[in-house]
C-alpha cells in the first residue's frame, strides 16, 4: 500500500502548479519539498515579468505552453488577487545591427501567434520611455508583455493545491529513489514516502533525480542572473519595460518597473557550477551598472535598495524536457529554465495530459473549492494600510509595523495563521513585503522578529 497516488517533487511554481492540477481530480496527492517553505528556489528570485512569449523560438514545447500560461495566469490573477500591471514593454534597438534584427523579431512574434507587435522609430521609443540613454535607433512594441508578483504566484497555487486536498510535505530532500512493482520509494531527509506515480519538477535538481531513476539525458547548469532593485523614487524614471534585442544567451538586461513600485536593472547571464550560488557578485553587479548608464543614466543616480540573484535551471536541449516514463509511472519536467513564472499552470495541464496518456486514471473532482483569494501586494491596488473601512473593522489593518513598505501588524497576523504560514522572516517577507525596502528590516526587523514569536508561539 502506498502513501500517495502522486507525489510532485518541487514546490516551486511549476510543481505547485502541476500539484494543483491533480488535486483536482479523484487523487491522492502530496507535494514534496527540499526547503522548509514553498517557493524558495529559483521562483523567488526572477525577474518577474509575465511573458507573452513573442520572442519564443516557433514550435517549441516552451513557445506553446508560454504563450497558454500568459492567458491562464491572467485570468487566474483575476481571481485570486495576484498583482500584476499590464505595463507593455519596449524593445529597444541601439545600433544598425540591432535596429536591422526587428523585423525578423516582429515575424517571429506572429509565428508564435502574437500579432500586437509594432516597429516604430526612436522619436516614439522617447515618447514612450523618455530617460533612455542617447543613441536609441527604432524599437519593437510588445504591449502585453507585464510584471506580476512571483512570490504570490507560487503561494496561490500551492495554496490552491493544499486546500484541494494535496499534503504539503516541506523539509523533505529526496536522496535516493527505488523504483518498485507497486509503486516508488522516495528515500528523504524526513522518511520514506511511497507512490504510485512520480513528479520530478525539482528544478535545478531535477537532474540529480532524474538520474537516481537511472536516467541520463540532460544536465542542469546554473545560470545565474543578479539584478538590483532601485529605491521607489526612481519609479516616474520608466513606466514600461525596457527590453534589449535578445541573443543567444538569454532576453538580455532590462529595465523594469516592479509590481511594488520600485525599478529593477538586470538580469546578468553566468553560468555557474554551483547549484547553490546565489549570491551577488562585484563584476556582475559592475556590468550592470555599465549597462544601466547606458540604458537609463538617471536611474544610477537612484539609491539602490537590494541586489539579488537567481539560478536559471539552463539544460542541454533547446526546449523544456517534459517526458512520461509509463514503466516506471514517472513524469519528468526539467529545463524550465527562463519562464517557468508564466508557463507555470499551462505546464501543470501539459503534465497532467502527460500523466493520463502514460496510463494514470484522471477523474475530475466535482466538489473543488473555489481559488484562494491572495493578500495583495502589489502598489497599483489598494493595500490594507490604504483601506479605511478594513482598518474601522479591523484596526490591526492600521497598524504600521514596515514602514518602508507599509505593511501592517494584520498582514502579518494573516500571513502567519494562513493555509501555508512561512517558516521563517525570509518567507513573511515574500507573503507580506515586510523588511523589502529601503532599510531592508534594519528597522522593523526586531519588531517583526517580535511579532512573528508571539503569533507563530500562539499557533503551537
Ligand atoms: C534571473 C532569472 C530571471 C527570470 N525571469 C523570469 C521572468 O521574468 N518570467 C518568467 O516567466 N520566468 C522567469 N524566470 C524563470 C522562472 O523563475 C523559472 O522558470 C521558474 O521559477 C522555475 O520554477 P520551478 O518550480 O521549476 O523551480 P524552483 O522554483 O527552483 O522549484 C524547484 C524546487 O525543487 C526543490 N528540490 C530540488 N531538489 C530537490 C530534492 N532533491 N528533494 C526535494 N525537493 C527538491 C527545490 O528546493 C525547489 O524549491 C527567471 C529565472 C531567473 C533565474
Amino acid at each position: 500500500m502506498t502513501d500517495y497516488d502522486v507525489v510532485v517533487i518541487g514546490a516551486g511554481i511549476v510543481g505547485s502548479a502541476i500539484a494543483r492540477e491533480l488535486a483536482g481530480c479523484e487523487l491522492s496527492v502530496a507535494l514534496l519539498e527540499a526547503r522548509d517553505d514553498v517557493g524558495d528556489g529559483t521562483s523567488k528570485a526572477n525577474t518577474a515579468i509575465l511573458h507573452t512569449g513573442f520572442d519564443a523560438t516557433p514550435g517549441t514545447l516552451e513557445s506553446t505552453l508560454v504563450r497558454r500560461g500568459y492567458h491562464e495566469l491572467s485570468e487566474y490573477a483575476r481571481h485570486t488577487g495576484i498583482p500584476v500591471e499590464h505595463t507593455g514593454a519596449v524593445l529597444v534597438a541601439w545600433d544598425d545591427e540591432q535596429l536591422d534584427a526587428l523585423p525578423a523579431l516582429l515575424e517571429k512574434a506572429e509565428a508564435n501567434g502574437y500579432t500586437r507587435c509594432e516597429i516604430v522609430d526612436s522619436a516614439a521609443v522617447y515618447a514612450m520611455v523618455p530617460h533612455l540613454g542617447e543613441g536609441v535607433r527604432g524599437g519593437l512594441t510588445v504591449p502585453d508583455e507585464s510584471i506580476i508578483c512571483t512570490w504570490t504566484v507560487n503561494l496561490a497555487l500551492a495554496t490552491d493545491a493544499v486546500t484541494r486536498g494535496a499534503r504539503l510535505l516541506t523539509g523533505h530532500r529526496i536522496d535516493g529513489v527505488e523504483v518498485g512493482p507497486d509503486g516508488t520509494t522516495l528515500r528523504t531527509s524526513a522518511g520514506d514516502v511511497t507512490a504510485r506515480w512520480v513528479v520530478n519538477a525539482a528544478g535545478l535538481g531535477a537532474d540529480l533525480i532524474d538520474a537516481m531513476l537511472g536516467h541520463h539525458r540532460f544536465t542542469v547548469t546554473p545560470r545565474r542572473g543578479e539584478l538590483i532593485v532601485y529605491d521607489k523614487l526612481a519609479r516616474p524614471l520608466v513606466d514600461k519595460i525596457v527590453l534589449p534585442v535578445p541573443t543567444s544567451r538569454g532576453k538580455g538586461v532590462l529595465v523594469s518597473p516592479t509590481i511594488y513600485g520600485n525599478v529593477m536593472l538586470g538580469p546578468t547571464s553566468e553560468d555557474l557550477e554551483d547549484r547553490t550560488a546565489t549570491g551577488t557578485s562585484e563584476s556582475g553587479l559592475d556590468f550592470l551598472l555599465e549597462k544601466g548608464r547606458a540604458l537609463m543614466p538617471g536611474l544610477l543616480d537612484e539609491e539602490v535598495t537590494a541586489t539579488y540573484a537567481g539560478l536559471r535551471a539552463a539544460i542541454d536541449h533547446g526546449d523544456y524536457l517534459i517526458e512520461a516514463d509509463p514503466e516506471q509511472r514517472y513524469l519528468l519536467v526539467g529545463g524550465i529554465r527562463s519562464t517557468g513564472l508564466t508557463a507555470g499552470m499551462a505546464i501543470g495541464e501539459y503534465a497532467v495530459e502527460r500523466l493520463r496518456a502514460a496510463g494514470l486514471s484522471l477523474v475530475p473532482r466535482a466538489d473543488l473549492p473555489a481559488p484562494p483569494r491572495m493578500p495583495n501586494l502589489g502598489e497599483a491596488s489598494t493595500r490594507p494600510y490604504q483601506d479605511e473601512e478594513l482598518i474601522a473593522s479591523d484596526p490591526e489593518y492600521g497598524a504600521i509595523v514596515c514602514f518602508c513598505e507599509r505593511v501592517t501588524a494584520g498582514e502579518l497576523r494573516d500571513a502567519c495563521t494562513s493555509v501555508i504560514p512561512p517558516a521563517g522572516l525570509d518567507g513573511l517577507r515574500r507573503r507580506t513585503r515586510v523588511m523589502n525596502g529601503r532599510c531592508q528590516g534594519f528597522f522593523c526587523g526586531g519588531e517583526v522578529q517580535e511579532y512573528v514569536d508571539l503569533l507563530t508561539g500562539a499557533r503551537r
